[in-house]
């Protein structure tokens, strides 16, 4: 197993085989010797620095039926919302004045947000705020869309592909949503200029190792700027609300794996993460992320951004609450830091 993580750091990439095998194959003694070369490789690049993001969750209307997801059409339970444009941007006024110099625009895949609101929203924040990096993670959207964004001044877009493994994503989404369409968007975006994000979530129902090695080859094969990992949460009114949560272990693996394979990558100790153990985002740096997104969006909307059950919206988890997230970074000997946060090139010293 150690050969095999000296392998990796060396290498960049694995053999479907060989992901398998260290999947199968980890445990303690392998996950504390990865967590180590992780760390060391994100010090050699980014120091002790930890970028923050504000997420603003700006609508749960989706039209889409993902059923994994709590937000998805058919959860008829959902209360369901939409910020307006001088409620989103006074979010973005409050996280400004905390120091957050990314904002994330998160929603569901909304009509009424028509392409030209979109734009318009974009022009507006990053005229207010030019300093600031913006990120949308608003689903699957034509390439013309994707380009008036970009053109608009959107700087990065997430869209976890959820499951590399053509079967595996027919399994967790209704057939008209497809892999090849999910890749497809991920590579419009690269093309188009867009620092861009893919990721999956650690044990979603039907997922194996073998899943979990094509997301690996996926991802080297992507060479994204950004990647979200975090462990599947059932909420109790999808048609997975009986399936047990992933698991804590191996999602920090998938961190230190993932930051071995691309170093200067930026990984968020995630939200889900932070919800599943209450020392979550501590351990998801201390095992290769560097990045955390606590919520900025107004108090009243949060708990109906609910994409599983019992989300964190709280505490760390609070972009008003900066102090607090800076103090667990400083007790694990990290840093919060005031920046963009752009991917640093891996010659750059800090
Ligand atoms: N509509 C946007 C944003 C989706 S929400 C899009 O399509 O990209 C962001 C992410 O939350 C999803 O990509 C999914 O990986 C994650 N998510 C959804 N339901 C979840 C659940 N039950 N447990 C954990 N993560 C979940």
């Amino acid at each position: 197993m150690i050969a095999l993580i000296d392998k990796l750091e060396k290498s960049r990439a694995l053999s479907k085989e060989e992901w398998i095998t260290l999947l199968r194959g980890r445990d303690e003694q392998t996950a504390a010797y990865l967590f180590e070369r992780a760390q060391a490789v994100r010090k050699r690049i980014y120091g002790d620095r930890v970028f923050i993001r504000g997420l603003i969750e700006f609508t749960n209307y989706c039209k889409n039926d993902c059923f994994y997801c709590g937000i998805r059409c058919s959860n008829k339970k959902a209360a369901r919302y939409r910020l307006s444009e001088e409620q989103i941007l006074s979010c973005c006024r409050k996280g400004y004045a905390l120091g957050y110099r990314t904002f994330v625009l998160q929603g569901g895949e909304d009509p009424y947000y028509t392409p030209q609101r979109m734009e318009e929203l974009i022009l507006k924040i990053k005229g207010e705020y030019p300093d600031c990096a913006l990120t949308l993670s608003v689903g699957e959207q034509s390439e013309e869309t994707y380009r008036l964004w970009k053109e608009a001044g959107a700087d990065r877009y997430l869209l976890r592909h959820e499951t590399a493994d053509e079967e595996h994503y027919s399994l967790l989404h209704p057939k008209k949503l497809t892999l090849s369409a999910r890749k497809q968007c991920l590579y419009t975006l690269k093309e188009l200029g867009y620092q861009v994000g893919c990721g999956f979530m650690v044990g979603s129902p039907y997922q194996s190792e073998e899943t979990l090695a094509e997301d690996l080859l996926f991802i080297h094969e992507l060479q994204p700027e950004m990647v979200g990992i975090g462990p599947f949460i059932p909420h109790r009114d999808t048609p997975f609300a009986k399936e047990p949560q992933g698991d804590l272990e191996l999602t920090l693996f998938l961190l230190g794996l993932v930051r071995l394979m691309l170093p200067a990558v930026l990984l968020p100790a995630t939200t889900a993460l932070g919800t599943i153990h209450p020392e979550g985002r501590e351990k998801g740096i201390l095992a290769g992320a560097n990045v955390c997104m606590p919520n900025l969006s107004p108090e009243e909307v949060r708990e109906k951004y609910a994409l599983y059950n019992n989300k964190l919206s709280t505490g760390s988890e609070d972009a008003l609450h900066r102090s607090e997230l800076a103090k667990r970074m400083e007790r694990i000997g990290y840093r919060v830091v005031v920046a963009r946060g752009d991917p640093e090139k891996e010659n750059q010293n800090v």
